[in-house]
């Protein structure tokens, strides 16, 4: 007995569905299989004209196991991820050579081939067999994730797990080609990532996350990673005239080529780095309050400290890198943003 998900899937299908693909025609497990790899990170319109050279010069998957795989390749060319079609040579061969040129009957070996997932095997059985195999592409996750408003990222396994529960709970036993072909195409060009057609959809009244208006929530994405931090000191080294010391980053590397406030570790003494760096005493100043400014790939801490020196910076020391800079005077120089930020503080 078929959900009632099922049998709307199926009426969306017979009024919108595509029936005439080029692998639907004289589908078999090789068309089927050539189709789907070529699908796995390229749209539908995009793989046609590919498909249709590709299955004139390799009918067969025997014809394609006896090809040289450079001409394989040749033939994938423009459609990118080349080891897909590596994983086709080596699959044609294995089938051609260990399985007389037949593709495997049950899902464990299918799935066992280079290349064939899960998913990719249960089409192959459904869509080329008619066997009840359920499938959970990318396009099938959204809308099952969104139908259900299941939370989290498919990525970890008890969430897949339960994808892939649902997914089979709303299979149906009969018309599985048709049921297959249909929720991939619904998740292809009605429950799109974004903006998704709810209006057009034929699921729309038990659609869980549509009925709270969020769809584009699920499925969850993939959790960002903790960027590592490091920690330092920014010395906001200030003469009697109020010009502030800055150094020159390196040209590669964070700020490169940008001047900068000294930078040391946070537990060395500021007025040690005065004595060694400029042979000058020195007394400390105002802390200022600290702040995280986050690149990229890590979060960098800083504990601003202001010192003061006696004298004018010009009669401390002079080196290419380094240079005392005037914020009521500047010069044009190229400022690290929390510079300017650190700059403006010390000067107000
Ligand atoms: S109602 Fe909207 S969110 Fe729900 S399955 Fe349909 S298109 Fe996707």
């Amino acid at each position: 007995m078929s959900s009632a998900f099922a049998r709307r899937m199926l009426a969306w299908f017979d009024d919108h569905g595509r029936k005439d693909l080029p692998w639907q025609r004289a589908a078999s497990p090789y068309r089927v299989w050539v189709s789907e790899i070529m699908l796995q990170q390229t749209q539908v319109g995009t793989v046609i004209p590919y498909y249709e050279r590709f299955m004139a010069r390799f009918p067969t998957v025997c014809e394609l196991a006896a090809a040289p795989l450079d001409e394989v390749l040749h033939h994938w060319s423009g459609l990118g991820y080349y080891a897909r079609a590596r994983n086709l040579h080596r699959t044609a061969r294995r089938v051609c050579e260990l399985l007389g040129g037949e593709f495997p009957d049950d899902l464990a070996t299918m799935q066992s081939l280079p290349g064939i997932g899960r998913s990719t095997a249960a089409a192959i059985l459904s869509l080329a067999k008619g066997r009840r195999a359920v499938i959970l592409d990318g396009n099938v996750k959204r809308v099952v994730a969104r139908y259900f408003a299941v939370a989290g990222w498919p990525g970890t396994t008890a969430v897949s797990n339960r994808l892939w529960a649902l997914a089979d709970s709303v299979t149906p036993p009969d018309r599985v080609a048709h049921y297959n072909q249909a929720i991939m195409d619904l998740g292809a060009t009605v429950c799109t990532r974004s903006r998704p057609s709810c209006g057009a959809c034929p699921l729309r009244n038990e659609c869980v996350s549509h009925g709270r208006g969020n769809p584009e929530a699920y499925p969850g994405r993939k959790p960002k990673k903790a960027l590592p931090e490091k920690a330092v000191r920014m010395l906001l080294v200030c003469d009697p005239e109020g010009a502030v010391l800055l150094e020159r980053r390196p040209p590669t590397g964070v700020w490169g080529g940008l001047w900068c406030l000294p930078e040391t570790a946070v537990d060395t003494d500021p007025l040690d780095w005065c004595l060694d760096q400029l042979a000058e005493a020195a007394v400390l100043g105002r802390r200022l309050p600290a702040r995280r400014h986050t690149f990229s790939h890590f979060h960098l801490d800083i504990e601003p400290i202001e010192i003061l020196l006696n004298r004018p910076g010009s009669a401390v020391m002079e080196a290419q890198s380094r240079l005392w800079y005037n914020p009521g005077t500047p010069r044009s120089v190229g400022l690290a943003a929390p510079v300017v930020r650190l700059l403006a503080e010390v000067a107000g």
